[in-house]
């Protein structure tokens, strides 16, 4: 199976006014189509330099980001975003909300077509009935459960998920992880998600990439051979403690 995404030899520094920042160092990853990459990593290690790499919205000092087969060279459209702090447009309901990429890839959609694609997505998520509130009416988690819904409504080739759940509380985070992988039963697309919590990378990857070290580089790659169907019990078992430990 060809890689949707191919990270190689990735090193970047930021130019600061103190000298160059080394922050990645000829990292390679490769994420086939419709797999789960989740990545690991210390606070301030460069994986949000990760996600710009991959939007295009910065380019590598050296190395390439192959994305379905192209170069990355600029920004795409068809890389879905979501953020641990979701943006939302308050003078628009969550269903305006939802439909907005549409609104910019597909503007000659019919507007019923694009309501009943964000709709589809709403209820999979548990938002149903909640579609004419506004942001602001909606707590964090079902803030973020609609920003997923936005993130992907417009079928982007790589979600990207830059520590989506990191301001939820643990019951809403594990919460979210279950609905996460409900809606990629229904609806496959390949996946990118950065986070620090080895369980959630655990839960959710299909593979987990671990970067450490300064600059940050690949430290391990872990396939992650757990059932389809797994329940979060699943994360207790003697198998994954074993796994989180080797992390
Ligand atoms: P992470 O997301 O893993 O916490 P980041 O990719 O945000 O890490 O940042 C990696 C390092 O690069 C940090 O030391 C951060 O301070 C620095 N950094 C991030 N963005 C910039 C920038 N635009 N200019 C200079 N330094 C930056
Ligand atoms: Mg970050």
């Amino acid at each position: 199976m060809a890689n949707l995404i191919d990270i190689k030899g990735v090193t970047h520094a930021y130019r600061t006014k103190a000298g160059p920042l080394p922050v990645l160092r000829e990292l390679n990853i490769a994420v086939p189509e419709g797999e789960f990459c989740a990545v690991v990593g210390p606070s301030g290690c460069g994986k949000s330099t990760l996600t710009r790499l991959v939007a295009g919205l910065m380019k590598p000092d050296t190395g390439e980001v192959w994305l379905h087969g192209e170069l990355v060279k600029s920004p795409r459209k068809t890389v879905g975003m979501a953020f641990q702090n979701p943006v939302m447009l308050e003078w628009r309901t969550i269903l305006q909300n939802v439909i907005l990429p549409l609104e910019i890839v597909a503007p000659s959609m019919p507007r019923a077509q694009k309501e009943a694609r964000a709709m589809d997505l709403l209820e999979m998520v548990g938002l149903a009935g909640f579609e004419h509130k506004t942001p602001s009416q909606l707590s964090g988690g079902m803030r973020q459960r609609a920003s997923l819904c936005r993130a992907i409504v417009h079928k982007p080739d790589v979600l990207i998920m830059d520590e989506p759940f990191g301001a939820l509380d643990n019951f809403t985070r594990e919460d979210l992880w279950q609905t996460m992988r409900d809606l990629r039963a229904k609806e496959p697309f390949t996946c990118v998600l950065i986070t620090h919590d080895l369980r959630e990378s655990v839960f959710l990857g299909d593979q987990v990439i671990v970067l450490s070290g300064r600059p940050a580089t690949t430290q391990y790659v872990m396939d992650v051979a757990l059932p389809a169907d797994r329940t979060l019990d699943i994360l207790y078992t003697p198998e994954v403690a074993d796994m989180l430990h080797i992390l």
